[in-house]
């Protein structure tokens, strides 16, 4: 279903143009737009859902289908050392409200992050 307002449910939909390094039925990956990292992919449902956590909840096998991209992009693109990131919530630095997991890598990570 394409959320009309939705410009990664429009990015799933081939609306709007993006970068995709990977797709199948359920899951599409694509270059983050403002790279935070030599390597930022998005990997989101095909589905529209507003957070991760609405993923797990509906479809737990959708939520785990997103991890396993997240780590075998991570294979795919040679990362020994990579960070997936899920921001939910505004306050926390969510600007897309439709579910993504964030994979970054090429470069090293501060913990704690900001
Ligand atoms: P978040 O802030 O966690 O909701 O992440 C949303 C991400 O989407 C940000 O890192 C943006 O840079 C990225 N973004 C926004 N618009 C696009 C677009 N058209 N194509 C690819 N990435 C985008
Ligand atoms: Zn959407």
């Amino acid at each position: 279903m394409v959320e009309m307002d939705c410009l990664f449910c429009k990015i799933v939909a081939g609306q709007i143009p993006a970068s995709i390094v990977k797709k199948n039925d359920l899951i599409t990956a694509f270059n983050d737009i403002t790279p935070q990292a030599p390597t930022h992919v998005l990997i989101i449902p095909n589905k529209h859902y507003l957070n991760m956590a609405e993923v797990a909840n509906s479809d737990l096998k959708l939520a785990g289908e997103i991890f396993k991209a997240a780590g075998d992009l991570a294979s795919e693109l040679g990362l020994e050392n990579y960070r997936t990131n899920i921001n939910t919530g505004a306050g926390a630095g969510q600007s897309v409200f439709h579910a993504h997991l964030h994979l970054l890598g090429g470069r090293s990570f501060a913990w704690p992050p900001g």
